[in-house]
C-alpha cells in the first residue's frame, strides 16, 4: 500500500511539474510573440512618421484594436494609413471591409459618385484603380480623389463623404452613427458657384430634344425649353419627358408669329391656346413666355400676364449650324448669371451641348434652369417684365 501511495504521489507531482513547465513555457512564447507585435506595430507607425516628416500627423488612433489609423495633413490635403494592429503590417482601407461587403460596398460608393457628379467624372472616379485616399472622420468617410485623368481638368477638389448610416454593414470595424444627413447630389445647386441657364426655343422636336435631354442629365444640369404651342401637339412623349429629368417648359407662342405685328386680342388669345394645350398635356401652367425673335413692346408686356424671358447670350446656332462656334463663342463669353439661346432644332446644337457641359462644369458653372438660377440668385420674377440675365445684385 505505501509503495502504491508514494509511487502515485511521485507521479502526480511529475505531472504538475510538467504542467507547470508547458504552461510557463507557453506563457513565455506569448509574451515575445505579444511584444514582436507590438514592436512591430511601433516600429511601422514610426517608419510612416518619418515618411511623413514634411507633413503635420493630425491623428494617431487605434481602431478596436483593429487598425491604428494615421493621418497626414499638408496644404489642405489629406493622406491616411492604416497599420494592422496585430501584425503591425500597412494594409489598405478595403481590407476592413467585410469580405462578403466588398462588391456591395464598391456599387454604394459608384452610386453615389454617379449621384454627386456629371458622368464624365463619375465615370473616371468611380474605375477600381482611381487614386483616392480614405479619411475616417467621427461619424463620416471621407474620400477624396485625383482627378489627373479627368478630361476636360475639373479645377476642384473632387470628394464624397459618405454617412457611415449608409455603409455601416460593410464596415469591419465599430462606428459611431450621428445623426442621419440626406446626401447632397449633384442637383443640390451650390450658391457660391457660377450659375447659367440654358435655354431652348422652337421645340419640342423628338429626338434632337430628347439627346439634349438626356446630355443635360448625364451632366447634373436643367434647362427651360421655349416650346411653340402647335407643335405641342405632336411631341407630348418628348414635353413629358422634358419635365421627367427636372427640366422645364415656356412659352414661344402658338404659331411662332413676330408678336409686334400681331393685334393684341390675337396674342392674348393665341397665348391662351398654347397655355390650354400645355395643360391638356402636363396638367401644369405655363409661367413664363418667350416671345418669338425676342421681339416685344410695351404694350405686349402689359396685355399678356406672364413673366418674359429673352437672353443675352445668343447662340445664333440656327445661322452658323457649327459645333465649334457655339462651344468657343459661349467659353469666351459666358459669365455668371447668363441666359443662354440655343434651339433644339439642329444636330450641330446637339453636339455643341455635349462638349459644352463638362467644359462649363469644369471652368465652375452649373447650368440649370429658369426658375432654378432665379431661385439661387436670390430673385422673385415679376410677371410683366423682361429678364435678359438673372444676376445677383
Ligand atoms: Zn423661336
Amino acid at each position: 500500500m505505501k509503495e502504491v501511495n508514494v509511487k502515485l504521489i511521485s507521479m502526480v507531482l511529475v505531472l504538475v511539474s510538467v504542467s507547470i513547465f508547458i504552461l510557463f513555457k507557453t506563457d513565455k512564447n506569448a509574451l515575445v510573440v505579444a511584444l514582436n507585435k507590438k514592436n512591430n506595430i511601433s516600429v511601422k507607425i514610426e517608419e510612416l512618421i518619418n515618411q511623413n516628416l514634411d507633413k503635420e500627423l493630425i491623428r494617431n488612433e487605434n481602431f478596436n484594436d483593429k487598425f491604428v489609423y494615421l493621418e497626414f495633413q499638408k496644404d489642405g490635403m489629406c493622406s491616411s494609413h492604416f497599420v494592422d494592429a496585430k501584425t503591425g503590417e500597412e494594409k489598405y482601407f478595403l481590407d476592413y471591409i467585410k469580405e462578403e461587403k466588398r462588391e456591395h460596398f464598391q456599387t454604394k460608393i459608384k452610386d453615389l459618385l454617379y449621384l454627386k457628379y456629371p458622368n464624365f467624372i463619375a465615370d473616371i472616379l468611380s474605375l477600381e484603380d482611381s487614386q483616392k485616399t480614405y479619411q475616417i472622420l467621427q461619424n463620416e468617410l471621407y474620400i477624396f480623389y485625383d482627378n489627373s485623368t479627368i478630361s476636360p481638368k475639373v479645377n476642384e477638389k473632387l470628394y464624397l463623404r459618405v454617412d457611415y448610416q449608409e455603409i455601416q454593414d460593410c464596415l469591419d470595424f465599430p462606428v459611431s452613427l450621428g445623426e442621419s444627413t440626406s446626401f447632397q447630389d449633384g442637383y443640390t445647386y451650390d450658391k457660391n458657384k457660377k450659375s447659367i441657364a440654358f435655354t431652348f426655343d422652337d421645340g419640342p422636336n423628338g429626338e434632337k430634344t430628347n439627346k439634349i435631354v438626356n446630355l443635360l442629365e448625364q451632366n447634373k444640369a436643367h434647362a427651360t425649353f421655349f416650346m411653340v404651342g402647335n407643335k405641342m401637339e405632336y411631341g407630348k412623349e418628348t414635353i413629358l419627358n422634358v419635365l421627367n429629368k427636372g427640366n422645364e417648359i415656356g412659352s414661344h407662342s402658338y404659331n411662332h408669329k413676330n408678336m409686334k405685328r400681331m393685334k393684341i386680342e390675337d396674342i392674348i388669345s393665341d397665348e391662351e391656346k398654347t397655355k390650354e394645350t400645355f395643360y391638356n398635356i402636363t396638367g401644369r401652367e405655363l409661367i413664363y413666355t418667350r416671345p418669338p425673335y425676342g421681339n416685344i413692346n410695351q404694350k405686349i408686356k402689359e396685355s399678356l400676364n406672364t413673366i418674359f424671358i429673352n437672353w443675352n447670350l445668343d447662340t445664333e446656332d440656327w445661322l452658323h449650324r457649327d459645333k465649334n462656334y457655339i462651344v468657343n463663342y459661349v467659353m469666351d463669353n459666358v459669365n455668371d448669371g447668363d441666359i443662354i439661346l440655343m434651339h433644339d432644332l439642329y444636330d450641330s446644337t446637339v453636339e455643341a451641348v455635349e462638349e459644352l457641359l463638362p467644359k462649363l462644369y469644369a471652368e465652375g458653372y452649373q447650368v440649370m434652369s429658369i426658375s432654378e438660377l432665379a431661385k439661387i440668385k436670390g430673385k422673385s420674377l415679376d410677371a410683366h417684365s423682361v429678364y435678359r440675365s438673372i444676376k445677383a445684385d
